[in-house]
């Protein structure tokens, strides 16, 4: 009934396969984004980094190492900014457009489908991404990493209870909770991957696939 008033919203991709798709928001930052390539890196895992096209005009280069990882890339809006929610389907269609432009050009590459800043749905956001054919990515495992880093035991406790196809919203834009984050990270790719899980980028193919995966 939700999804008649705001629209389908893609928060897991169930699969047979063991597999997690890690995703990073409000990049590219200029130390902490090359932090968490190097770390990913390390440990074979691919992600997916929902970008601000802002953020990726000034760190252009951040954004292209990104890519020549072989991650993959989703759009996380132009500016960021919350007050465009209020605004019609046509203003949105075209904010979501536009990033995707900058974003697209900037890097050459396929942008994957749009998340809206903080999550926000709303029924104008749902017409515009329909008309514009453009899938909306959210998560289903959140962490809070932005208030609190990624403490030991919100990690360990939470492996568990990953099922296969998971999205995980994760940041990489740390200061604050710096240290804290990337042991957590560390601990959360070895436990997973200890578990049986693989991680993966989200597929760039959602477009013609959303008909197929749970909507909530
Ligand atoms: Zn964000």
């Amino acid at each position: 009934m939700i999804d008649k008033i705001l629209g389908s919203c893609i928060r897991s991709i169930p699969s047979k396969e063991k597999v997690l798709y890690l995703t990073f928001d409000d990049g590219p930052h200029e130390h902490c984004t090359t932090k968490v390539l190097n770390l990913l890196a390390q440990h074979r895992a691919q992600a997916t980094f929902f970008l601000v096209a802002a953020a990726l005009q000034k760190h252009l280069a951040v954004g292209r190492s990104i890519v020549s990882h072989g991650h993959h890339i989703g759009n996380h809006s132009l500016d960021h900014k919350y007050h465009h929610f209020f605004l019609n389907d046509r203003f949105l269609m075209k904010w979501v457009r536009s990033a995707q432009d900058v974003i697209e050009q900037s890097l050459q590459v396929q942008t994957i489908g749009f998340r809206s800043p903080l999550g926000i749905r709303t029924p104008h956001l749902g017409i515009a991404l329909r008309k514009l054919k453009y899938p909306l990515i959210h998560w289903n495992q959140r962490f809070f990493d932005t208030q609190r880093g990624l403490p030991r035991k919100a990690i360990e406790n939470r492996v568990s209870h990953f099922r296969s196809g998971d999205i995980l919203l994760l940041h990489d834009t740390h200061t604050k909770h710096h240290q804290s984050f990337f042991e957590g990270l560390e601990l959360l790719l070895i436990n997973a991957q200890q578990a049986g899980f693989s991680f993966k980028a989200i597929p760039n193919n959602l477009v013609n696939n959303t008909d197929k995966l749970p909507i909530s």
